[in-house]
C-alpha cells in the first residue's frame, strides 16, 4: 500500500480547511473547534438473518459542526465505511453546508456493509435497528440523516417510519423532517433524487460561463454510474455535452462520438453495471483517466484521482461530484498542470439544497411545485458559484481554498457573535 493510500481522510480534511484558514489568519480557538468532530456515535446492534442467524453490525454517526444549524449530511453503506473516514465525510457537510448559506451544521453517518449481500427484508431489518440504536441522536430539530453511496429513498423511508414509531403520539406527523431524501409518497421534494446530479451540470455551466466555453462543444468522462454520476450524464448529454467515457464498479466504456446515456442506463438497469454495454469499446479503468478529454467528473468514491493518476490525466477540468476524490499529491500535480478543480464542498452540494427544501416543506407540510424547486436551486447554487469565483480573485487561490475561505467565514462570523458558552 502506497503511503497516499495510507493517509487518513480526516487528516485530509483538516489540512484543507486549515489551507484557507491561514489565508484568512483564522483564530487557533476556531482552528481547534473545526478539527475534530463534536460527537462520535458509535453503535453495534444485532440484526436477524434470513437463514436465522443473528448478525452483529456497526454503525456511525458523526456529528462534527452545529454552529449554524442541525447537524445534517447522509448516511453511507459500504463496506469501507470507518470511524476516519465517516468523520472527514461530516466536516466536509459542515464546510458544504456553511458554503451554500443554508441553515445546517455537518454530519455524516454509515454502516460498514455491503448491502448487495442482504436481501431486501434484511436491509430493511438492519436499516430499522440502526435507527433504534441511533434513538434520539437523531431528530427534524437535531441531526437529519439524507442518502449518500448505497442508500436511496427507500432507505430514508424505513429510517422515517421506524423514527416515527417510536416518537411519542403527539409527534408521530411533525417528525417526517427527521431524514431528507425519501420518496415523494412519503413526504420527499420533488427533483431530490437528481439534485447532486444537477448541481454539478450547474458547476459546469458556471465554469463555461466564466471561461467562454460552451456546454455543447465539451467531451466528458465519468467515473461513477450511480445516482449522481447517471443523472449527471443524463442532463449533460441533454445539455449537448459529449460523454466519451464512462466507468463504474463493473467495467470501463467509451465512444468518441458520445455514448447513448439514456441507453446506458437502461442497460445499467437490466444488467446492474456499464460492462458489456453494446454502443460501446470496453476499455481499462486506467484508460478512462487519461482518455482525451474536456472534462473529468468523479462521481464514486474518495482518493480515485492518485498522484499516478494525475500525472496523466487527460483533462483539464475536474468538477468533484465525489466527496474527496482527490488525494493532495495529486491536487499538487493538478495544479502544476494547470488543471482547474471545481472542489466537491461547491460541486456536489445539489443533494444537500434540495434536502434543505424537503425539510421546509416537511416543516410547513406544503409541497413545492418543481419550477419552484427549480428557481431557488438555481439562485443558491449559482450565488456560491459567484461568491468562489470572487474569493479566489481576493486571495488569487485555488477554488477549493476559496470554497472554505467562504465557509469559514460564515461560521466564524457567527462564533464571533455568540461566542463559546459559557
Ligand atoms: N450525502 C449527500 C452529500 O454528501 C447529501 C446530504 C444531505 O442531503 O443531507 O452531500
Amino acid at each position: 500500500m502506497t503511503a497516499e493510500k495510507k493517509r487518513s481522510l480526516h487528516e485530509t480534511s483538516v489540512e484543507q480547511f486549515q489551507r484557507a484558514a491561514d489565508l484568512i489568519d483564522l483564530p487557533s480557538n476556531y482552528r481547534s473547534i473545526l478539527a475534530s468532530p463534536k460527537n462520535e456515535v458509535i453503535v453495534n446492534f444485532p440484526v436477524w438473518l434470513d437463514s436465522g442467524e443473528m448478525k452483529i453490525f456497526t454503525g456511525y454517526r458523526i456529528q462534527h459542526n452545529n454552529i449554524l444549524g442541525p447537524f445534517k449530511g447522509g448516511l453511507r453503506f459500504h463496506p469501507d465505511v470507518d470511524l476516519d473516514e465517516v468523520k472527514a465525510l461530516a466536516a466536509w457537510m459542515t464546510f458544504k453546508t456553511a458554503l451554500v448559506g443554508i441553515p445546517y451544521g455537518g454530519a455524516k453517518g454509515g454502516v460498514t456493509i455491503n448491502p448487495t449481500d442482504y436481501s431486501t427484508s434484511e436491509m430493511r431489518r438492519i436499516v430499522r435497528r440502526f435507527t433504534h440504536a441511533l434513538g434520539s441522536n437523531i431528530g427534524p430539530e437535531t441531526d437529519i440523516p439524507a442518502p449518500d453511496v448505497g442508500t436511496n429513498a427507500q432507505t430514508m423511508d424505513w429510517v422515517m417510519d421506524t423514527y416515527a414509531n417510536i416518537a411519542p403520539p403527539a409527534f408521530k406527523q411533525s417528525v417526517k423532517g427527521v431524514v431528507t431524501g425519501k420518496s415523494v409518497e412519503c413526504g420527499g421534494s420533488k427533483g431530490r433524487e437528481e439534485a447532486t446530479g444537477k448541481g454539478v451540470l450547474f458547476s459546469l455551466r458556471h465554469w463555461c460561463g466564466e471561461t467562454n466555453n460552451r456546454l455543447d462543444e465539451l467531451t466528458v468522462t465519468v467515473q461513477g454510474f450511480g445516482n449522481v454520476g447517471s443523472h449527471f450524464a443524463r442532463l449533460a448529454a441533454e445539455a449537448g455535452c459529449k460523454i466519451v467515457g464512462v466507468a463504474d464498479h463493473t467495467g470501463t466504456v467509451g465512444n468518441s462520438e458520445g455514448l447513448d446515456i439514456p441507453a446506458l442506463i437502461s442497460h445499467v438497469k437490466t444488467t446492474g453495471g456499464v460492462k458489456d454495454f453494446s454502443g460501446a469499446q470496453e476499455l481499462e479503468t486506467e484508460e478512462l483517466f487519461s482518455m482525451k478529454a474536456d472534462v473529468f467528473v468523479p462521481a464514486a468514491l474518495e482518493n480515485q484521482v492518485t498522484a499516478e493518476r494525475a500525472k496523466t490525466l487527460g483533462a483539464k477540468l475536474v468538477v468533484e461530484a465525489a466527496n474527496g476524490p482527490t488525494t493532495p499529491q495529486a491536487e499538487e500535480i493538478l495544479a502544476q498542470r494547470e488543471v482547474t478543480i471545481v472542489p466537491d464542498i461547491l460541486a456536489n452540494a445539489g443533494g444537500v439544497i434540495v434536502s434543505y427544501f424537503e425539510w421546509l416543506q416537511n416543516k410547513s407540510s406544503r409541497s413545492w411545485s418543481t419550477k419552484d424547486i427549480e428557481t431557488r436551486f438555481r439562485e443558491i447554487v449559482w450565488d456560491a458559484h459567484d461568491n468562489v469565483v470572487a474569493t479566489c480573485k481576493e486571495f488569487d487561490c485555488s477554488m477549493r481554498d476559496a470554497a472554505y475561505v467562504v465557509a469559514l467565514r460564515r461560521i466564524t462570523a457567527c462564533y464571533d457573535r455568540r461566542g463559546i458558552f459559557p
